[in-house]
């Protein structure tokens, strides 16, 4: 799968995408060669095409659809009653247990330049985002190819430059909705590795997480605040099993991990899932060149301004939407996380005990304990328990943070829980 993920692929969608000319969620939705309702229908067409080349039928059909949301003004970055579409492919996983997990990427398609209300101005949005919808495009047409056992959701989010607005109402739906969203990966701003100090990031990407949950139930702070958990959300143990990816399959392009949830100044779609509690991250290049972003293109002083295409390279594009592919066969293909994962507080010992639940998917083989110091960043041990749903370790439980893993029988492996505390 990795091998199908081409420069010339990913390159060719952002191409084809800055040639709307412009993207601006309030552009014009009529025409056929310029605005955001091209645009979009070209997207949907290259879902289709994929629905269609998949060869998939029934239950494992993929399903692509437009998201449509009406809004009215809202004072902000709408100004007139617009229609916010999100072109959606759906790959349906094939195991019952399972396919009820979504695991998402997304991308916003929309663009802006220098005046974030122009509707009408070139705004290529080459790097801003047409990189991200590239890699949302690309993983649509190889993991549509691939036998899965969870449910994976490419999405080409609207109107994030007017406000996360359309990131924002599908994730609002699915949390009203119940639906089971485990991990969203959002691609922004992830095609151009040069940096502005001269020289280039060609092998690392930046991964933006939550420590501290936004979206947080009653007691939420004060439980983390008992597990000294602040730099354990879900959304982190996601980032940090995406750098984990990027190291078992020696992959070109991997995760710098952020632990803060976004830049200055700055916001993304992957927030607008963290609000109503999904474990989202955010994936964008290691420095950010400001004169090709949100730009009129234009030349002043002898320097190009403007968010151009030539300024995306295709080869480092697709090493992030490997990383992306990469992350989705393990996400999609690995078991749940063991549910209710706790450690053993009854009395004092000084072994560690951990309970948890098996996993549901018939084919979970085993799990596995990570654990690191309390002042590592990452998890540095990890132990092969075999079949079990409870381990006890010759290893104090002040002294370092635990968590269990789940892999199946091809030996794809879930992202960690993080215990909690408990007498039983
Ligand atoms: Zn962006």
């Amino acid at each position: 799968m990795l091998a199908d993920i081409s420069a010339e692929s990913v390159k060719g969608y952002v191409d084809r995408l800055a040639a709307f000319g412009t993207r601006h969620s309030l552009s014009d939705t009529e025409s056929d060669t310029r605005g955001i309702g091209a645009a979009r229908r070209w997207i949907r067409d290259e879902f289709e095409r994929f629905s269609r080349e998949s060869g998939r039928s029934g239950d494992l059909a993929l399903r692509v659809y437009m998201d449509r949301h009406h809004i009215q003004p809202d004072g902000r970055r709408i100004d007139v009653p617009a229609e916010i579409v999100n072109p959606v492919c759906v790959i349906p996983g094939a195991m019952p247990e399972a396919r009820d997990r979504l695991y998402y990427v997304i991308g916003h398609y929309d663009s802006r330049n220098s005046d974030e209300m122009d509707r009408v101005g070139d705004a290529p949005g080459a790097n801003d985002d047409a990189s991200g919808t590239a890699v949302v495009i690309e993983l649509a047409r190889v993991l549509s190819k691939q036998r899965l056992d969870a449910t994976v959701v490419c999405m080409a989010t609207a109107a994030e430059e007017q406000g996360l607005i359309g990131a924002t109402l599908h994730a609002t739906d699915a949390r009203d909705a119940g639906k089971d969203i485990r991990a969203v990966l959002s691609n922004d701003i992830v095609g151009d590795p040069s940096s502005p100090f001269g020289g280039r990031h060609d092998s690392r990407i930046r991964v933006f997480s939550e420590g501290v949950p936004r979206n947080l139930p009653e007691n939420g702070l004060r439980r983390i605040q008992g597990l000294s958990a602040e730099n354990d959300s879900d959304s982190r143990q996601l980032a940090r099993f995406i750098g984990e990816v990027g190291a078992w399959h020696d992959l070109p392009v991997r995760a710098m991990l952020m632990y803060r949830p976004d830049r200055f100044l700055r916001g993304g779609d992957h927030t607008a899932f963290n609000r109503v509690g999904y474990p989202a991250v955010r994936f964008t290049v290691v420095e950010e060149v400001y004169e090709r972003q949100h730009q009129d293109v234009r030349v002043e002083n002898g320097v190009q301004y403007g968010d151009l295409p030539e300024f995306v390279d295709g080869e480092y594009l697709a090493g992030v939407a490997k990383l992306n592919a990469a992350a989705m066969m393990h996400l999609a293909n690995a078991p749940s996380a063991p549910g209710d994962a706790r450690i053993i507080t009854a009395r004092l010992m000084p072994e560690t005990i951990l309970r948890w639940q098996a996993s549901p998917e018939p084919d979970t083989a085993g799990y596995e304990i990570v654990w690191r110091d309390t002042a590592s960043p990452v998890w540095t041990g990890s132990i092969d328990v075999g079949n079990v749903t409870e381990y006890t370790l010759k290893m104090s439980k002040d002294n370092h943070f635990f968590g269990v893993r789940a892999y199946d029988s091809d030996g794809y492996r879930s992202p960690v829980a993080f215990p909690a505390a408990a007498r039983r």
